[in-house]
């Protein structure tokens, strides 16, 4: 095959598309990119530079955590100027949680992150692996008048490109696995793939690929329930350390008015900490001060997610927590959108 000069680097981290039943368990257990690249002969047809990265040990994303994060971008950072885009194969589980930490880690990203990986292992017959692959590096190699048409951290699956800090895993048994409930699809794949222009973002001209690596994983994500117990408030407000604490809240972004609830969150904002209010529905948006059981986490000095999925949250308020010494900045921060993450200017 005819080569041209597009290079694309596959980063490998582990997940469903690379494993393999254990004999011994019967369990899936992810193996090596070599397993991967057999089972799809096509990747040559391309014509382009493609080169891998497989991470030691590969793993179930269930196991990656922010240590894994930074090892993603320090591999895209260290090969950026040699590569026009990036695969990251992941499992699908946590890649939400993944694509929204790496899309706050590179800030002026001017090359296209897709994640991608499948329901079904690559050897399966019926597998979405193949084509989830396919496509990501179509979509990681495409450009126009010499610029990447989609330079951001993205999610590809099953005929959709999302944006990956609006993505959410909702099902474990489709291959049409996630969801972007609040933004619209960055590309969507039929015979065709019809890229939505006015909803990719695009950097500043000339503007420098700036990687920030630290995260601050003092925080908790505490969902709330009718019948929700003093104790267990109390327990996790009072857990050692804790910076910051998400509430995922009923609706447009509402809690109990419980007396002992407010003074709870109160006195964990005037001893320093940070709460986040994040809306458990699936779409939709925080309106503080909407219900009057909103109202009262408003004057308690809550902050509001606004439409942020509960994965951007965590991996965000890790970030700020991380770069910002200063409880403001990171409450100002908090409110503006760093990549995409949130609607409206902040
Ligand atoms: N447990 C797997 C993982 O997230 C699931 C998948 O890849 O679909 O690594």
């Amino acid at each position: 095959m005819k080569k041209n000069n597009t290079s694309i680097l596959i980063i490998y981290t582990g997940g469903t598309i690379g494993m393999v039943h254990d004999r011994g368990t019967g369990s899936l257990v992810p193996i090596d990119f070599k397993h991967i690249t057999n089972h799809v002969p096509e990747l040559d047809k391309f014509g382009f530079n493609l080169h891998s990265v497989t991470f030691n040990p590969v793993k179930d994303s269930s196991n990656i955590d922010p240590s894994t994060w930074i090892k993603m971008a320090e591999t895209i950072v260290k090969n950026y100027d040699r590569y026009d885009g990036f695969v990251v194969l992941h499992g699908t589980d946590t890649m939400a949680y993944s694509a929204s930490a790496l899309s706050f880690m590179l800030e002026n990203l001017a090359k296209p992150v897709i994640f991608t990986g499948s329901q079904l292992p690559i050897g399966l017959l019926r597998t979405d692996g193949r084509e989830n692959l396919l496509t990501a590096i179509e979509i990681a190699a495409a450009r126009e008048k010499g610029a990447a048409l989609v330079p951001e951290v993205c999610i590809y699956f099953d005929n959709e490109l999302t944006r990956g800090n609006r993505t959410t895993k909702y099902s474990a048994e489709h291959f049409d696995a996630f969801n972007s409930p609040n933004y619209p699809p960055l590309a969507e794949v039929g015979l065709h793939i019809k890229y939505n222009y006015d909803d990719i973002h695009y950097p500043a001209k000339n503007s420098k690929l700036v990687f920030h690596k630290s995260f601050d994983t003092n925080v908790a994500i505490l969902k709330l329930f009718p019948g929700i117990n003093r104790n267990f408030v109390e327990a996790v407000i009072n857990t050692m350390k804790l910076k910051g604490l998400i509430i995922e809240t009923f609706g447009s972004g509402n809690a109990p008015t419980y007396k002992w609830f407010i003074d709870d969150l109160r006195e964990f904002i005037d001893r320093g900490g940070i709460i986040y209010n994040v809306t458990q529905c699936h779409g939709g948006s925080v309106e503080m001060g909407l219900y009057e059981t909103s109202r009262e986490l408003l004057a308690a000095g809550v902050v509001g997610g606004r439409d942020i999925t509960s994965e951007a949250s965590v991996t965000k308020l890790m970030h700020l927590l991380g770069r910002y010494k200063s409880k403001q900045e990171v409450i100002k921060y908090l409110g503006k959108p760093l990549a995409g993450e949130i609607s409206g200017q902040g």
